[in-house]
């Protein structure tokens, strides 16, 4: 009888024992869990941020009334051009890729919905070197290119019969101008 008692007393305590080892180990497996899930969250956090910046890149489009701002440098003369024009309708709403293969062999160095700056090296000279002569009575406008020959391009309104003769003898050997405005305020000159 009191063989059983004292059986009672150990199983009651083993059962004691066993269920604060139980509950131990329940524990450290829920706050296990918790980490783990909380370690998912912040993957999923990232991910998503990953995705935000992804789409951010990928959204720069460009817009349907975007200007292109086209540099060219002209690598004989050291000039540059550059010329602003709308974009044209091919490109509008495509990204900064597919602008670069539309624009094959540019550089893009701006690239933001409204503005597109590219620009590229050209080999030889600009088409801005003016040669001023006189033809048929007026003076007349060539240019050079890149092998130093002239190409007419027109006659001007401006007639060289009262001409100093200063102006004449500068004519008839030609006279060279660069830049297109400095053509225009060379001619106004005369006018
Ligand atoms: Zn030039």
């Amino acid at each position: 009888m009191r063989m059983r008692k004292w059986l009672i007393v150990i199983a009651l305590i083993l059962v004691f024992v066993l269920s604060v080892f139980c509950g131990f180990m329940v524990k450290s497996y829920i706050n296990f869990s918790k980490k783990g899930s909380e370690n998912n969250a912040i993957l999923a956090e990232n991910t998503q941020e990953n995705k935000a910046v992804n789409t951010a890149s990928a959204e720069i489009t460009v817009s349907p009334n975007s200007e292109v701002i086209m540099t060219q440098k002209f690598n004989k003369c050291g000039h540059t051009v550059t010329k602003r024009e709308e974009a044209p309708r091919e490109i509008v709403n495509l990204n900064r890729e597919k602008v670069q293969e539309y624009f094959e062999g540019w550089n893009i160095d701006k690239f933001t919905p409204n503005e597109i700056e590219i620009s590229k090296e050209v080999s030889g000279i600009c088409g801005e070197h003016y040669v001023l002569r006189e033809s048929d009575g007026y003076i007349s406008i060539s240019t050079k290119n890149d092998i130093g020959e002239y190409i007419f391009k027109g006659l001007t309104d401006i007639p060289v019969q009262y001409l100093p003769e200063d102006d004449l003898n500068n004519l008839e050997k030609g006279i060279e101008i660069v830049g297109r405005d400095n053509l225009n305020r060379f001619l106004e000159d005369f006018e």
